[in-house]
Formats: structure tokens, C-alpha cells, sequence
């Protein structure tokens, strides 16, 4: 049988419904060969997974994701083999944290203004780590002011709705260079997100954050057309850079996809980890 794996799951360190233990525990029950937990802007679930893992006998990457700044869309910069207890990564993601922690009370205010009975301690109680808009969807979807997760992002939480609120985030650059400091590959996630109106566009963005430090593109991905990760593969093949993949398993916290197998296709090989730790071997001996 072939080996999969699956390289881009959250826990409760950030907003995936299982605890890091119970990603481990799942992902083994459902035959995984490897993974890797990539919360966002924290470190906090790795040590838990890393220990699970081992005494699972599961192979578990250490691994992040950074939001990063983009202006005309979303950007999320994975991070694989970290060091967990880097201190300037440390650093640096708690200064995100804090972002995060000014944020989500002006996101619930806003809400509140527009009518929903929802306040930070009930929020703060379906987060069990740092909150983020998915736990603000869950509080709606709760008091039934939505009837899915989706649709409380469609009308309050994504950029431009009326509960959206801006959060302080690295560059494209500094985000990679955190990574690559605390000993890690940068790889850049879900491409179809920054909202590039052609493949050329991305082109020139990708040949720059390769500039800065930039490894490779998830081109397997849940959400990526046929079209998309035919494109996405192109690329990589151009710019020599590798690819890698994931679900982005949330749990409860985001429907409809599933650890390993996302929305039922999807299909990474084991082959992957193996180009990772290649990369990091070159890396070390540099
Ligand atoms: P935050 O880190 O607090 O800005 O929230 C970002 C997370 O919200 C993403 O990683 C997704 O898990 C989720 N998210 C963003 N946009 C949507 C959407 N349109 N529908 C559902 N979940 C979303
Ligand atoms: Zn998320
Ligand atoms: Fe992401
Ligand atoms: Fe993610």
C-alpha cells in the first residue's frame, strides 16, 4: 500500500477542533505515514506532538503556518521542521499573538454593534489555544445567527465584510526568514488564496519570495481545481522549488475535509518527506 501523508493539519494551539495528542491518535488510526502540525503563528501544540507521536509511533514534523502580508488576498507561509523552542521564532510569533489578542475584541465589538449576543468569554471557550475568526463563526453558528461556518465568514468575517478587522502581520520576507532562522523550510501554502488573476502574476511573486528564501508550493490542496494544481506543478518544475501538500484539517471548526484524504481525493505521497529532509540536510551543512 501506499504510503500518505499529510502535511498541513491544526489543532486546539490554534483553531482545529482535537487537541495535538488526538491529531496524532487520529491521523495513526486512519493509516497516515507522516504529518505535520502547522498551527497558526504558534508553536505551542508541537511539543505535545512530537511526545504523542513518538509514543504513538507516528512520524510528526514540526511545522507552522504564518499569515503574512498581502494586501489583495491571503498569505500563509508554511514553515516544516522548525525548531520549537527557537527563541527569535518565539519572539517574533508572540508578537503575532498579541496582534491576535488586540484583534478579537474588536471583531466580537463589531459584532455586537450589529446586534449578536455574543461576548469574549464565550468565544474564549470554544477556543482552547489563541482564538481565531473560525471560533468567532462557531459563536455565531451557536447563537444561530448563521446557519454554517461558511456563511458567518461570507457575511461577517472575511476581508470586507462588516465584522473584518486588519491584524498586524510579518512580511512576506520577514516570515521567511523566521522560518529559515529557526531552522526550518519555507513553503508557501494554498496558492489559489492570494487571488492572482494569472499565472504569470504568480509567477513573478513566487520568483521573489524564491529570492528571500522561499522552498516550495502546496500544490496538493483540498480547494485547488485540476486546472490549479496543473498550473501549481508547472510552476514549481520552472522555478525548481518542490512541492508538498495537505489538507488543512480543522476538525469541526472547518467542514467537509477530512485528515489524508481532504474532500476524498486527495492523495500525498510519503515521497515528499523524504525531499524535505534532504533540504534540511543541505540546509544544515551550509
Ligand atoms: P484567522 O487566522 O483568525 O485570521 O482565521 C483564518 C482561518 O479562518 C483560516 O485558516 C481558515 O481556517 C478560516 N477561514 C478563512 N476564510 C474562511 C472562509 N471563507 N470560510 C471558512 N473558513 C475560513
Ligand atoms: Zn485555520
Ligand atoms: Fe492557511
Ligand atoms: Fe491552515
Amino acid at each position: 500500500m501506499e504510503k500518505l501523508i499529510d502535511l498541513h493539519i491544526h489543532s486546539t494551539a490554534s483553531d482545529g477542533s482535537l487537541s495535538p495528542e488526538d491529531v496524532v491518535a487520529y491521523a495513526k488510526g486512519k493509516g497516515a505515514a507522516a504529518i505535520s502540525l502547522t498551527d497558526h503563528d504558534t508553536v505551542e501544540g508541537l511539543e505535545a506532538a512530537l511526545s504523542a507521536g513518538k509514543t504513538q509511533g507516528l512520524e510528526v514534523i514540526p511545522g507552522l503556518e504564518i499569515s503574512a502580508q498581502h494586501p489583495g488576498g491571503s498569505m500563509h507561509i508554511l514553515g516544516y521542521y522548525i525548531d520549537p523552542s527557537d527563541p527569535n521564532l518565539n519572539q517574533e510569533l508572540r508578537r503575532l499573538q498579541k496582534a491576535r489578542r488586540e484583534r478579537n475584541p474588536k471583531i466580537i465589538n463589531k459584532l455586537q454593534s450589529l446586534g449578536f449576543p455574543i461576548d469574549y468569554d464565550q468565544v474564549q471557550a470554544i477556543a482552547k489555544g489563541q482564538i481565531g475568526r473560525p471560533h468567532i463563526a462557531q459563536a455565531l453558528l451557536k447563537i444561530k445567527a448563521v446557519s454554517s461556518l461558511e456563511e458567518a465568514f461570507q457575511k461577517y468575517l472575511t476581508r470586507g465584510a462588516p465584522a473584518y478587522e486588519e491584524k498586524f502581520r510579518f512580511s512576506p520576507s520577514e516570515s521567511i526568514s523566521m522560518i529559515i532562522q529557526a531552522g526550518g523550510i519555507p513553503v508557501l501554502a494554498h496558492p489559489f488564496t492570494l487571488n492572482y488573476p494569472s499565472l504569470r502574476d504568480l509567477k513573478r511573486l513566487v520568483e521573489k519570495l524564491k529570492d528571500d528564501g522561499l522552498k516550495g508550493l502546496e500544490v496538493l490542496y483540498p480547494e485547488h481545481s485540476s486546472d490549479q494544481t496543473r498550473d501549481y506543478f508547472s510552476l514549481v518544475k520552472e522555478l525548481n522549488l518542490i512541492y508538498t501538500g495537505g489538507s488543512d484539517f480543522h476538525g469541526d471548526l472547518k467542514n467537509n475535509v477530512d485528515l489524508l484524504s481532504g474532500k476524498g481525493d486527495l492523495k500525498i505521497p510519503y515521497c515528499i518527506v523524504e525531499v524535505l529532509k534532504d533540504l534540511r540536510a543541505k540546509g544544515q551543512s551550509q
